[in-house]
Parts: structure tokens; sequence; C-alpha cells
């Protein structure tokens, strides 16, 4: 691996017990402090979920000492160059569990889960006729980019995945199914979860889209788009040999690959769009988050009443509030 960037981007986890998954959090944040860390870090009894961010030394120090700690000793870690720190903040969270699925009845990747696929298997798995490959993640997510073919499951959270899958159940009968997320671990319970509800052939890309971009077969080949990621840098891309983009602005349907948030504090919602349509929308995904009175663009621009009215007026609106 080349590392002519001063930082790192970390990305791990591994299912194993944790014992009093509070004290370990409380241990391990001050630990992940002194080192200079910076990231976002879930603790469960079923094991550990991180993505940190620091210097070469820094992450260095951090991937030696885990892997000193048996429960860790064969962690894998995904390692992404960068500029800066990818988050501003250091936290580590005890958590009931990893990702959230709440099942009725737990899944316990280490008893259950799906074919284990490298990035060659699963490259060559998704071009037969019979397989279906399921995308893992949120709308959101794959709306920015995901494996060419690939079926969209309309839901806006993990949790709402199985129910999903038990109302489309038509779709994947009797195909062998592949699954992917961003670097594998939703998928260690979705797959399990889907052999567990009876598919009989599951399979799951091991490591993640993450590992199918750095892999130096495939170089992520038929991956069209980026790869939404949660931290800073929203985004990575992932097909080293062409680049589609399949992102639309939300407001044109053009095609884009910026994620902003909406400017309503309360609403929030990512939506893909352009600057120029930014300034347009004055970043709101409705009019009256467009008007809504703490619009953080019309803060952030320091725009009088008579200018948000103005660019309203460009897009055939008011300033009226419509009460709902
Ligand atoms: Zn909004």
């Amino acid at each position: 691996m080349t590392e002519n960037k001063p930082y790192r981007v970390l990305l791990y986890y591994m299912y194993v017990p944790i014992e009093n998954p509070e004290e370990f959090a409380a241990q391990h944040l001050q630990f992940c402090k002194d080192l200079g860390l910076k990231g976002r870090i879930l603790v469960a009894g079923e094991g550990i979920n991180g993505t940190v961010s620091g210097t070469i030394e820094q992450t260095d120090q951090y991937m030696k000492t885990m892997k000193e700690d048996a429960r860790f000793a064969e962690m894998v870690f995904k390692v992404d160059e960068a500029d800066v720190h990818a988050f501003k903040k250091m936290h580590v969270r005890p958590r009931s569990e990893l990702v959230t699925l709440r099942l009725e009845d737990d899944i316990d990747p280490n008893q259950i889960t799906g074919k284990h696929l490298s990035p060659k298997e699963f490259f060559e798995a998704m071009q037969d006729d019979e397989t279906v490959v399921i995308d893992a993640r949120n709308d959101y997510e794959f709306d920015l980019g995901h494996f060419r073919g690939a079926i969209r499951p309309d839901i806006k959270a993990f949790r709402e995945l199985p129910e999903w899958i038990r109302e489309n159940k038509q779709q994947f009968e009797g195909k062998k199914i592949l699954t992917y997320c961003t670097g594998g671990i939703r998928c260690e319970k979705f797959s399990g979860w889907l052999v567990k509800e009876g598919f009989e052939d599951v399979g799951q890309l091991h490591g993640g889209i993450v590992t199918y971009g750095k892999d130096p077969e495939v170089q992520g080949k038929l991956w069209d788009g980026q790869c939404y990621v949660f931290d800073e840098r929203i985004s990575v891309p992932v097909n080293q040999t062409e680049h589609v983009i399949v992102g639309k602005d939300y407001f044109t349907g053009e095609p884009c690959e910026r994620y902003v948030n909406c400017a309503n504090p309360e609403c929030n919602k990512q939506i893909i769009c352009s600057e120029e349509n930014e300034h347009k929308y004055l970043r709101g995904c409705t009019h009256e988050c467009r008007v809504h009175p703490r619009n953080l663009y019309v803060k952030e621009h320091g725009l009088t009443n008579d200018q948000v009215e103005e660019r309203l007026k460009e897009i055939g609106e008011d300033l009226t509030v419509t009460q709902g």
C-alpha cells in the first residue's frame, strides 16, 4: 500500500464476546483519546465496530495494541489514506447491538452467516444469471453508488430490512443470493438471517465494498458511483477502472454525487444536490424546509428577508409558511 498521506481512516469490526461493555467502552475511550484518535466506536456484548482517524503513527499504535488483546488478534483493519481527520470528536459508546436489527431471535454470526466471498469470488458470482445481488444498506447509501444491477431495498434503516425481504420474497426465491455492505458488518448478520429464513445459497462480500475497491485484481469493477461512508468524507471512490455517476440531483435529476443535509435543522435529511441548486433552493428539501425560521443556509449566508423572497420567487414560491 502506498502511503503518502499523513492521516489514515480505519474501519473494522469483530463479533466476539466482550464482557461488561460499559466498562470496556469507558476504558477504550480513554485509550483512544490518549492516542489522539478521533472517530466512532460501538461496543456491545457481541463485539466491537469502529471507524477512527489519526496519523500513521497513532493508527499503527492503535492496531498494534488491539491485536495484542487475544479477543482482537484476528481483527481485519481496512485502511484508507486521508489528508486530515475524518471525524471531529472521539466517541466510544456501549450498545445492545453492533448493528441495529432488533430481531426477535438474534443472530450470532459466529454460529450462522452466509458464505464469505473474497472480492474476486464475489465479482465472478455476481455475473451469474441465477444470482440476485441485494444491497444491505439504506436507500440513501444505495442512491450514491452500488453494484451494477443490485436490488435496492426501500429502507431508511437497517432494522427495516428483514421485513422488506419478507414482503418481497418472490424476487429472491430459488435464486442464489449475494449481499454486500460498506465494511461487511451488516452482512454478517443479514446473511445469517437470510440463511435462517430458509434461503439456501447465500453469499456475502467479505470485507465489504471498501475492501472490494482496494482489491488489486477486481479493482472495484462493476461498481457504479461512489461509496457512502459515515464520516466527514461522506463518500469514497470504489471502481478504479471507470466512473459511472448514478447519483441524481434531488431537484433536477441531473447526474450528481454531492450530498448535503437539508438546512432545516429539524429535517436534516440528506439530499444529493449540486452547488447551484443548493443556492437556488436555499438547501431546503421542501418549501417548508426552505422557509423554516431556523433555515441554516439563510443563517450561514446572512440573507435578509427580501433576499430570501427573491430566491423563492425564482423557483415560483413565496415566503408563506404552510402550516401543517
Ligand atoms: Zn428538509
